[in-house]
């Protein structure tokens, strides 16, 4: 590997650009965590996580990868022999539901092509099928980032309750929190699940649970082994600030910083931040004459695009081309689109300027990588930010 200078563009969706204020927050010595100090950090890092998820409910943070927070909010939830209603939009909710299999539970599948979001009339119909109700949850991926295709959450809640249906509602936020609009109590969800390393801008490491009541009830009650997982110790040692085992001490101090910079821009904002880039990064697609993976507009995800090669071209030669020429991270293809698309993460700690130096990467290796393309997305991008800028100042004014 030759000398590197300035800085490594990481533009996977996921782990994310480390802002420098949270690289100073965790660069600090640990403290005991069973210390009066600890307890002060503790809780108001709760509290402040919960405004993120925009939850007054119970929270639970795991020192561990979102998959991790997958496992908690299965086992915390449900019964060996429970059917969950699962929806396979890309690799993350395909490996989600293999879990949910793996841990003794009846998975309904509904396939898509990995271009689609979850349809909320399918959830309608399927729940309105199920008389007996014994679907006793539906697992949504929020933002599936393997494809860059988001679904309607809240839509998905009216049609759950359009069909009169008790079942759980559990959401995968991993890639969502933090850049998209999320509501875990006003859209009904009764899992969140999140990490650390996407839209929170924190090293990979934690794993959280935003936790309904009724979810909370139903844990009392069900039946799948979980020891490491589960929720009533957490919840009962976050009363008084403390935790059942360890936490992550150092990311605490981190997720303290993230949730203070992500309030001072304002959590619409942030969202909307995401939007215009996702959007100047699909303009910039098109003039390349490239495609979407996602194949319906209203669910293009503001996180990341995925971007399909053209026959015969090899996505994963191309992001080679990029990573040894321009330094450049991009996302690599999952499961069954593997080497057919790359995936341009534009979320976290990322501006206008650094969607610009991206997108000059990724067209600059276009054309060293002999991929078929039209020259002129960094200049599409360019004038839609451009244009765009007097209503970005009046945003701000607006506050
Ligand atoms: C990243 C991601 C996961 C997996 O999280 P890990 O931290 O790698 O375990 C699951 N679901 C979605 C939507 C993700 O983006």
């Amino acid at each position: 590997m030759s000398a590197r200078t300035g800085r490594h563009f990481l533009q996977i969706p996921g782990p994310t650009n480390l802002p420098d204020r949270i690289l100073r927050a965790i660069d600090q010595p640990t403290i005991d965590h069973r210390g009066p100090d600890f307890a002060a950090l503790a809780k108001s890092v709760i509290a402040g996580a919960k405004r993120l998820f925009r939850t007054k409910g119970a929270l639970a943070v795991f020192p561990s990868s979102g998959t991790g927070a997958w496992e908690a909010a299965l086992t915390n939830t449900l019964s060996p022999g429970d059917t969950v209603l699962a929806f396979e939009t890309g690799q993350f909710a395909a490996l989600w539901r293999v879990m949910a299999a793996r841990l003794g539970l009846q998975v309904e599948l509904v396939a898509t092509d990995w271009r689609h979001p979850v349809e909320a009339a399918e959830v309608e119909a399927r729940l309105a099928a199920d008389k007996a109700h014994a679907i006793k949850a539906v697992m949504v991926v929020h933002n599936e980032t393997s494809t860059g295709v988001a679904s309607d959450v809240a839509a998905i809640r009216r049609a759950i309750d359009r069909a009169r249906h008790p079942a759980l509602y559990l959401v995968d936020a991993i890639s969502s929190l933090g850049a998209m609009e999320l509501r875990h109590d006003d859209w009904g969800i009764d899992v969140t699940i999140a990490g650390a390393q996407k839209g929170l801008m924190l090293p990979p490491g934690l794993g959280f649970n935003a936790i309904s009541d009724k979810a909370l009830a139903a844990s009392r009650t069900a039946r799948l082994p979980r020891a490491y997982w589960d929720w009533q110790p957490m919840i009962a040692a976050a009363e008084t600030g403390f935790f059942p085992f360890t936490p992550a001490t150092n990311l605490l101090f981190g997720l303290k910083e993230a949730v203070a910079m992500l309030e001072e821009e304002g959590l619409d904002n942030v969202a909307a931040r995401h939007d215009r880039l996702a959007e100047a990064t699909r303009r910039a697609v098109a003039a390349w004459g490239l495609e979407p993976l996602c194949a319906v507009a209203k669910a293009h995800s503001s996180a990341l695009t995925a971007v399909l090669l053209p026959a015969g071209h090899d996505a994963d030669a191309f992001r080679r081309v990029v990573l040894e020429r321009f330094d450049m991270s991009l996302g690599a293809g999952l499961g069954k689109v593997a080497g057919k698309v790359f995936r341009i993460g534009h979320l976290g700690w990322f501006n206008e300027l650094m969607l610009m130096a991206t997108l000059a990467g990724v067209e600059m290796g276009l054309a060293a990588a002999g991929v078929p393309h039209r020259k002129g997305g960094v200049g599409a991008a360019m004038d839609y930010l451009a244009g765009n800028a007097g209503a970005v100042q009046a945003q701000a004014a607006a506050g």
